[in-house]
């Protein structure tokens, strides 16, 4: 088993193309929330770091070659990216076990998906087309073309730090844009570990720049910078609200990726076996800390109990340890202050009057911070724990009697990011899914996120979509182009004949 390492990781800003310390020399430092030791030290970015960096950018944009290149050789970039992440997949997944708390071997799966990302980007810089008009009258030919949007900032939350950022980068680039990376900065080991493999990919300077920092300053002196035309952020809803009242400054376009707290919804002639297993992945996955999170169960009344009893005991079996152990399926919660939140809900929970049916306490005896899965039953849908977002292993099993009364509770909170319907019945899986509102549906599955498919949510959970066949087009502005042949009527000067 891998333990952590003597000494901290060292890291740099990633400015211009070069490594960079912090202008004052100041850094701050990640303890691993599993074993308590230092980690990572980082350069702690602050306005002066942040200017620069999107200054960078700024010129990369307005001078640089990367947005005149063709789509065939920024693909080749790109691909090029997806190889160095496969080739240093142990060190990142390293990185971010360590960081983050989560199992090394999901964050090794994690670094795949990653990769495949870079490599579904790559295809989409060599399909970024825009349109015609040849209906517009003889002397006329309209064209809708779609240039890069500019300098975009990105800020990451901690959960997925290099997952959510190939959700972004890539696509920018793809589009031709220059960026600037601001991840959390309890997780920025991997993203700031992305520069120097950009630069080995053929990326130019200043057309990736990447600050660790805290939100305060660095990620608001990025929402409302001028000199950036647009801000991709993932995080909490409350957060992403902040981010566009501060890109008010110049009305730059903002893409949000927000919470979520969704249901899974299982009929009684659902394939409970796969369903069990879904819900059990669905919750325990990422520790909770998962903004697609199954959080709320939505069960048929005929099969509740049973439904619930089987779920305990398979939950029982699940694997809560040291992250670095290879056979570990919950890892570290992320922090105390994560950790303090979960706890807080549990006792919010059992105060509502809802039924602690397993799990619900820390464990103790290591220096990580790390909690049982947990189940509560008897839940309503007007509990705290049935609407708002808890991040961790936290599920709350709610009973339904009919289809329409599931899409109800299913759409009684504030969130719409994702769903998924259990059952046999075509007709019951396609009514369902149209009536929930949620970006994303899964009917029979549970939190599958193939790159061809559109991410994102309704309501509070974003606004925009990530991945797909539009996602490049997210960092684009459209410019219509007109055309005209020929003699053309003057306004007070008629045409010669
Ligand atoms: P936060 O919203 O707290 O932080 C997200 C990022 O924003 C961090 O980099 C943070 O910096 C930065 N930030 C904090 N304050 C500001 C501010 N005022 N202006 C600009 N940036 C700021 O989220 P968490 O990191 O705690 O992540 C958890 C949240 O992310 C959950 O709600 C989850 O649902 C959501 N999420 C959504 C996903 C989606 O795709 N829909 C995917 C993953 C997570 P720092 O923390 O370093 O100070």
């Amino acid at each position: 088993m891998n333990t952590p390492p003597e000494k901290p990781f060292q890291y740099q800003l990633w400015i211009n193309g070069k490594e960079e310390p912090s202008k004052f020399g100041k850094t701050f430092h990640r303890r691993s929330p599993a074993h308590d030791v230092v980690v990572g030290v980082y350069p702690l970015a602050g306005n002066e770091e942040t200017d620069l960096a999107v200054a960078a950018a700024r010129r990369a944009f307005d001078e640089g070659p990367w947005p005149k290149r063709s789509g065939a050789e920024r693909a080749s970039c790109l691909s090029k990216l997806a190889s160095l992440i496969r080739e240093h997949a142990d060190e990142l997944a390293l990185i971010e076990t360590l960081e983050s708390g989560k199992p090394i071997a999901q964050a090794r799966n994690e670094m795949e998906w990653a990769a495949g990302i870079w490599d579904y980007a790559a295809a989409s810089c060599r399909n970024l087309a825009g349109d015609t008009y040849n209906s517009l009258g003889e002397q006329m030919l309209g064209l809708v073309v779609r240039e890069p949007i500019g300098v975009v900032g990105m800020i990451t939350p901690w959960n997925f730090p290099l997952l959510i950022i190939s959700q972004k980068l890539p696509f920018a680039l793809a589009a031709g844009c220059a960026c600037v990376l601001k991840p959390s900065e309890l997780t920025p080991g991997t993203t700031l570990r992305l520069g120097p493999l950009l630069a080995e990919a053929g990326v130019p300077d200043g057309v990736v720049n990447i600050l660790s920092g805290y939100g305060d300053p660095v990620g608001m002196r990025l929402s409302a910078h001028l000199d950036i035309d647009m801000l991709s952020f993932t995080g909490s809803t409350e957060v992403g609200k902040s981010v566009v009242a501060a890109s008010r400054s110049n009305l730059k376009k903002v893409g949000l990726e927000l919470g979520g707290k969704n249901p899974q919804i299982i009929f009684a002639d659902a394939d409970l076996k796969a369903a069990l297993d879904a819900v059990v992945f669905g919750i325990c996955f990422n520790m909770g800390e998962c903004c697609n999170s199954g959080s709320r169960l939505l069960i048929e009344r005929s099969i509740y109990d049973d439904f619930t009893q089987r779920l305990i005991s398979l939950i029982r079996e699940v694997k809560v340890g040291d992250p670095l152990d290879e056979n570990t399926q919950i890892g570290a919660i992320v922090n105390d202050e994560q950790l303090d939140k979960i706890l807080r809900y549990v006792d919010d929970g059992q105060r509502a009057g809802a039924t602690l049916r397993i799990g619900g306490h820390q464990l103790k005896g290591t220096a990580g911070r790390f909690v049982e899965p947990t189940i509560f039953s008897d839940v309503r849908a007007d509990m705290a724990i049935a609407r708002e977002e808890i991040f961790g292993p936290v599920l709350s099993v709610l009973p339904f009697d009919h289809a329409d009364e599931a899409i109800a509770i299913a759409n009684s909170t504030a969130y719409g990011l994702s769903a998924a319907v259990w059952t046999r019945d075509l007709d019951r899986a396609f009514a369902v899914s149209r009536g929930v509102r949620a970006g994303t549906v899964w009917i029979n599955t549970f939190m599958e996120g193939p790159a061809e498919l559109p991410f994102g949510g309704y309501k509070q959970s974003g606004l925009g979509r990530e991945l797909g066949r539009s996602a490049i087009e997210e960092f684009t502005d459209l410019k219509t182009i007109q055309v005209h042949f020929g003699p053309r009527t003057g306004w007070w000067v008629k045409p010669r004949p």
